[in-house]
């Protein structure tokens, strides 16, 4: 990273997994804008959904979701009944529709569900929802806690999809962010799934984390390409403890600073791209053979709340407390709070408390900031023709990026600007200049760019 650059480093940037952002969502969407926005959604469209599993074993002080560690089994009993609820209240919601192409599971840690109610749920969103034939099945899991019979399981429910939670293998750094699982239990949990056929497994690597190396990242890079771990996920550790309140666990003083950051994460993508894989977007990297790998390549690369994909659907539902909902019309946030979400479904109510209504002008710079978060590159004019808008709705953004073409940390040429390779960790920056509520603003409480 250049020594120049600093300054955007230390930025704060919103993820542009959603434009309008969640710093965006309040109150003034509810219950009624999501039967309306889910009411529209087109007879023959299929949809996506993601069904969050608010538990885990133990907490992990780098953790950033919405997540807690139950007491007992009861607890999950409890909410895997409310899940059933909710999928039924959508269901009714949303008429009808071409059914679940993308089924994602993630949390917390949907391992947490026993193997009978993770198996149960997902014959319940196949009998309500429709599940299409080919749909991507996904399923992040906990290594800590991942059972045979589990992967049953998930095998049975037509789970094609894993995201295993790495993040690092030296023993220090899982004790400074108390995650301890040793390689080998990771090893038995990527021969488990592999056997059970689950084969398509992603892995999350983390750098930034306390007492962190680069022989650390370069491990972890390497123990993906011997095990052909089909992608690699390469996030930043974001020390937010105003936000999230268990990384005041965290040495502060462990932390590694911003040039070894930089330093980790660049030699985290030099070593999978030596074991073969393809960088995709911002912090990505996919086999070649890979269907996100695939996805780039045709030109048909998505982000959404789960990061890069190759799910084209414009509705996904959430389900599950502080579960996204989007659709064409907005985005409409169940509440976070368990019991409140609880409450809701039990008297008939989808538990939606907040969201934002998404108009022509965020649909227009939505799709920017898209092409240029997957592409490093976007024609303005070539967005603003495929949304309908009139040519030069964009030429604002390039005033506001002005500072950083100066930096060379883009560069315009006409009306299209290039996120040049050795700054592609600084494209949010860029694509900050297309949004108009952080300009207006200023950068909010969002983790910094590298
Ligand atoms: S297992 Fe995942 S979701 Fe659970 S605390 Fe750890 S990082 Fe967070």
């Amino acid at each position: 990273m250049r020594q120049d650059w600093t300054g955007f480093a230390t930025a704060n940037v919103p993820r542009y997994t959603s434009y309008p952002t969640a710093a965006q969502f309040g109150g003034d969407v509810g219950l009624t804008e999501a039967l309306d926005w889910g009411g529209r959604t087109p007879a023959r469209t299929p949809i996506s959904a993601y069904l969050h599993v608010p538990f885990c074993e133990a907490l992990c002080w780098y953790c950033g979701c919405h997540t807690t560690v139950p007491n007992g089994y009861d607890r999950i009993a409890r909410y895997v009944s409310t899940v059933h609820r909710e999928i039924d209240l959508w269901a009714e919601a949303l008429g009808t529709h071409g059914g679940v192409g993308h089924l994602h599971f993630g949390g917390g840690s949907p391992n947490a569900l026993s193997a009978d109610d993770f198996f149960a749920l997902t014959e319940h969103v196949r009998a309500t929802l429709k599940v299409r034939d080919g749909a991507e099945i996904a399923v992040e899991l906990d290594p800590r806690s991942l059972t045979a019979e589990r992967v049953k399981a998930m095998a049975a429910s037509g789970v094609n999809r894993a995201s295993l939670g790495v993040q690092t293998l030296d023993p220090i750094v899982q004790k400074a962010v108390n995650r301890i699982q040793p390689r080998e239990m990771v090893e038995d949990c990527v021969e488990a799934l592999k056997i059970a056929g689950i084969s398509a497994i992603n892995v999350d690597l983390m750098y930034g984390l306390p007492h962190q190396t680069v022989a650390d990242v370069i491990e972890v890079a390497e123990f993906c390409g011997y095990h052909q771990i089909k992608r690699v996920s390469v996030f930043g550790y974001a020390h937010v403890p105003w936000f999230a309140k268990h990384q005041r666990a965290i040495d502060e003083a462990a932390l590694p600073g911003l040039k070894e950051r930089a330093t980790q994460a660049d030699m985290a993508a030099r070593a999978l791209i030596a074991e073969g894989y393809v960088r995709i977007g911002l912090d990505h990297f996919a086999l070649p053979s890979d269907p996100l790998a695939i996805a780039q390549r045709e030109g048909r690369l998505r982000r959404n709340f789960q990061g890069y994909t190759d799910d084209p659907y414009e509705t996904l539902i959430g389900i599950g407390p502080s579960s996204i909902s989007a659709f064409r019309e907005g985005y409409a946030q169940n509440t976070r709070r368990s019991d409140v979400w609880s409450e809701a479904i039990h008297d008939g109510r989808l538990p939606t408390d907040r969201g934002v209504a998404v108009g022509a002008e965020d649909r227009l710079r939505a799709r920017a900031i898209e092409a240029l978060m997957c592409n490093l590159r976007v024609d303005l004019d070539a967005v603003c023709a495929e949304m309908g808008a009139k040519p030069g709705a964009l030429d604002e953004a390039l005033t506001h990026m002005r500072d950083l073409a100066d930096a060379g940390v883009c560069v315009i040429v006409g009306k299209t600007i290039v996120v040049p390779e050795d700054a592609r960790m600084l494209v949010r920056n860029v694509a900050q200049a297309f949004d108009a509520y952080s300009v207006r603003d200023g950068q909010g409480k969002h983790a910094i760019a590298v």
